[in-house]
């Protein structure tokens, strides 16, 4: 029992808090706190007059200043805080966190805003170079928290969204219950809804576009390969939705399944694209539009990829016109009792079932239930350790469950269709 202070008041936020409104023995005291007070005001509004029995407060705060955030968990007193701004606040939510030693969880990780900021494109390139990939995230910014989170015996939960996140946990549970050693990890993300727009992104315009147009890498025995962005395509047939397209990108989660899954030789992500989205992406990065850094317009400077932001559809509002599913998920190859065997294990959501429940589609809804399934075991004291872990270093049993529970049931096939 105790307070939450949640940044961010998004899709995904907006998710993640009325699944925690609705669980009251776990979060009696839910304080919203974002950069926009007003968004924050109207989802409390709409919470109370659901009748919730949480207590909610709001408050406005600008994550980029640790000073404020450090007065704000001074004034909330809470004893988690879960972190769904964007990934460009991870380290200075973190850095607050230390300084007041309370608990940190986000769903993504750093990414910086200005990539174009020598000093840090000097640790950058440094950590592309020995890393071998040059994706502008990676966990070394957060993981280099180890040790003072360690000291403070504080906890940093990172990446609790669906990937990463639930794909982690089922890794973790994979490895618990069918394998003796994971060989082969193919995540796939399908998303078969369709929104009716000619062009939008279903999460953060510029998170998202960014990490699709980037290079792509994959792990294989023990060091990255890279491609080039959308250089390795698939088809395949998925469960409920049906046979689309899907391409190797580069995620996060990779990194971390690579150092926690021991024996594993290969993981690759792949996420579906339609030739209609993949188009427009290709025309708006030919002229620009997905540059990340400030150029000259009529006197004043625009960040193109921003300005981009503010032209296409909110993706809070895709909601009620979004139809289809979602089916993300991993297979797993390994050995078992000297025997080798697969398994698919994966989750199939409905965006129309997810708008009916909480009024937002089905991408923000699989990454703001398990944001509140994290928050809700560290917050029990069910997953506790001082440090910072990724979610697959837990029990997974405890956080399956409540999968099943709050509205993201999975499945085991043991005879899946495998990935060339
Ligand atoms: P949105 O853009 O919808 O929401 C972001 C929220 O953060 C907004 O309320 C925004 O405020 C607020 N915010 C942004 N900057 C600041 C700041 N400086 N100070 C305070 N608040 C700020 O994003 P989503 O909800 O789609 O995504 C939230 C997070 O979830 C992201 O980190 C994203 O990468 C992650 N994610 C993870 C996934 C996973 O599976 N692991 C999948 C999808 C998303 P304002 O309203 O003023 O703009």
């Amino acid at each position: 029992m105790g307070k939450i202070l949640i940044i961010g008041c998004g899709g995904v936020a907006s998710v993640a808090i009325q699944k925690c409104a609705k669980c009251v023995e776990t979060f009696p005291e839910i304080c919203i706190a974002s950069r926009t007070k007003s968004k924050c005001d109207a989802l409390k509004e709409k919470l109370e007059a659901q009748g919730t029995k949480a207590v909610i407060t709001t408050e406005a705060v600008n994550a980029d200043k640790v000073e404020e955030l450090i007065a704000l968990i001074q004034k909330v007193q809470p004893k988690v805080v879960l972190n769904l701004a964007l990934p460009y606040q991870d380290l200075t939510i973190m850095d607050a966190c230390l300084a007041c030693k309370v608990d940190y969880i986000d769903t993504a990780n750093y990414e910086a805003e200005d990539t174009e900021d020598p000093e840090w494109r000097a640790i950058y390139e440094k950590r592309c170079k020995e890393k071998g990939f040059t994706a502008y995230f990676d966990y070394s910014w957060q993981w280099a928290y180890k040790e003072r989170f360690e000291k403070a015996g504080i906890m940093g939960l990172l990446g609790t969204g669906f990937d990463p996140g639930v794909t982690s946990v089922f890794s973790a549970y994979a490895l618990k219950h069918y394998f003796d050693e994971i060989h082969y990890i193919d995540i796939m993300d399908c998303n078969g809804g369709d929104h009716g727009y000619p062009f939008a992104t279903n999460f953060n315009p510029e998170i998202n576009l960014r990490e699709v147009s980037a290079n792509g890498s994959y792990w294989e025995d023990g060091h990255w390969v890279e491609t080039k962005p959308m250089e390795i395509k698939r088809v395949y047939n998925f469960d409920q939705v049906g046979e689309k397209d899907m391409y190797l990108l580069h995620h996060e989660e990779i990194e971390s399944l690579a150092q926690n899954i021991p024996g594993v030789k290969r993981i690759r992500f792949f996420m579906t694209f339609g030739q209609s989205y993949l188009t427009h992406m290709k025309c708006l990065e030919n002229v620009g539009m997905l540059r990340t850094d400030p150029v000259m317009f009529e006197g004043r400077e625009i960040v193109p990829i921003q300005f981009l932001k503010a032209l296409l559809p909110d993706p809070a509002s895709l909601g009620p016109r979004t139809v289809g599913k979602t089916n993300i998920g991993c297979i797993f190859t390994g050995v078992k009792d000297g025997r080798e065997k697969s398994i698919y294990i994966y989750n199939v959501c409905d965006h129309q079932e997810c708008y009916k429940e909480l009024g937002s589609q089905a991408i923000s809804y699989t990454t703001g239930v398990p944001a509140m399934i994290g928050a809700k075991l560290v917050m029990d004291g069910v997953w506790k350790k001082a440090g910072v872990f990724n979610v697959e270093e837990f029990d997974p049993d405890p956080y399956m469950e409540a999968l099943n529970q709050y509205g993201l049931p999975w499945v085991v096939d043991e005879n899946p269709t495998l990935v060339e």
